[in-house]
C-alpha cells in the first residue's frame, strides 16, 4: 500500500477538526454566559463533548447579574450596561 489513502486522510482531517472544534464550541457557549472562554476551551479539550454539555448546562454566571450579547462585537455584557466594555459603543 501507499501509506495514507484518501479515505484515511479524510478520517484524519475529520478527527482533527473535532479535536479542535469541540473546545472552540464549548468556549463560545461559556463566553455567551459570561464565563471564561479560555478555561472552557481547555475543559472542552480534555472532556470533549462532555465539556460542551457542561457549558450548556451551567447557569448564567451566578452573581445575580444578567448578561446579554453586545450587538456590535458579540461579547457578553451586563444587561444594564449602556456602554459596551469590550468595544466601547453605546447600546
Ligand atoms: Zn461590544
Amino acid at each position: 500500500m501507499f501509506g495514507l489513502g484518501l479515505p484515511e486522510l479524510s478520517i484524519l482531517i475529520f478527527v482533527l477538526a473535532i479535536i479542535f472544534l469541540v473546545p472552540i464550541w464549548s468556549a463560545r457557549v461559556a463566553s455567551s454566559k459570561g464565563r471564561s472562554p479560555i478555561l472552557w476551551f481547555f475543559i472542552g479539550l480534555f472532556f470533549s463533548l462532555f465539556g460542551v454539555l457542561a457549558a450548556y448546562l451551567s447557569p448564567v454566571r451566578a452573581d445575580g447579574v444578567k448578561y446579554i450579547k453586545c450587538r456590535y462585537c458579540g461579547e457578553p455584557i451586563r444587561s444594564e450596561a449602556i456602554v459596551c466594555k469590550h468595544c466601547g459603543r453605546d447600546l
